[in-house]
C-alpha cells in the first residue's frame, strides 16, 4: 500500500477547501506533540512526508496526502488540539472544523486517535471521542512512543486504554502500541489502515 507514490495533495484550513470525496480516507488525530507526524512518517516511510510544527496548536489545518498510483486511499492529518496556552477561540475552530469534518464525510473509513503511552487518555481524547461516537465515524485507539515508558507501565496504560475504548460504540476494541523511534507496532498500524479502506 504505501510502495508506491506518496504526494502531499492539499490543506484545508475551512471545509470548502477539502477534496472531493472520490477515494477512501484514513485520518489521524490527537493531541499536540502526540508524536503523530512522526507515525505518519514511519507508517508511509517517508520522512519529511508530515511535518512537525514548532509552534504547537498553530496548524488549524487538515492536510490531505495522496497514497498511491492509481489512487487508493486518501491520509488526513487532522489539527493537533489539548496544547497548553491555546486560546479559546481557537478552540472552538478546532472543534468546529473537526465536527463538521467527521459529520459530512462519507469516505473518512476510520480515524486512529494517537494517545501519548506516558499520559494515556485524557479529557480531551475523551472529548474527541465523544465525537466520533456521535458521528458514527469508526476509529481506533493508538499509543504513541512505547519505547518512553518500562514495559510494566506500557502494559498498564495499555489495559487502561483498551477497558476505555470498550466502552465507546464506534471505537475498535483493541488498542495497537506503537513507537516510531523502535518502529515497533509500524506493521499492525500498516494493517489496520488497510483493513479499514478494504473492510
Ligand atoms: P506531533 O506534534 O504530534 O506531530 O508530534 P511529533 O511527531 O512532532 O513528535 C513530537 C516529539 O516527540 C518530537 O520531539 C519527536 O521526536 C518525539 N517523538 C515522536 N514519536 C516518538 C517515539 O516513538 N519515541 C520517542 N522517544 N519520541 C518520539
Amino acid at each position: 500500500l504505501f510502495a508506491g507514490p506518496i504526494a502531499f495533495l492539499k490543506s484545508a484550513p475551512e471545509l470548502k477547501f477539502l477534496p472531493d470525496q472520490d477515494v477512501p480516507e484514513v485520518a489521524f488525530a490527537g493531541r499536540s506533540n502526540v508524536g503523530k507526524s512522526s507515525l505518519l512518517n514511519a507508517l508511509t516511510g517517508r520522512n519529511g512526508l508530515a511535518r512537525t510544527s514548532n509552534t504547537p496548536g498553530r496548524t488549524q489545518e487538515l492536510n490531505f496526502f495522496d497514497v498511491g498510483e492509481p489512487l487508493v486511499l486518501r491520509l488526513v492529518d487532522m489539527p493537533g488540539y489539548g496544547f497548553a496556552k491555546a486560546p479559546k477561540d481557537l478552540l472552538r475552530k478546532w472543534r468546529y472544523l473537526v465536527n463538521d469534518f467527521l459529520r459530512g464525510r462519507a469516505v473518512l473509513k476510520r480515524v486512529l486517535v494517537l494517545v501519548d503511552s506516558r499520559h494515556g487518555l485524557k479529557d480531551v481524547d475523551r472529548e474527541l471521542m465523544d465525537m466520533l461516537d456521535k458521528a458514527a465515524v469508526s476509529y481506533r485507539l493508538v499509543l504513541t512512543k512505547a519505547d518512553k515508558i518500562k514495559a510494566s507501565e506500557l502494559a498498564d496504560v495499555h489495559r487502561r486504554t483498551t477497558e476505555e475504548a470498550r466502552k465507546h460504540p464506534a471505537a475498535h476494541p483493541d488498542v495497537i502500541m506503537t513507537s516510531s523511534e523502535k518502529g515497533m507496532g509500524i506493521p499492525e498500524l500498516r494493517a489496520a489502515v488497510l483493513e479499514s479502506v478494504t473492510a
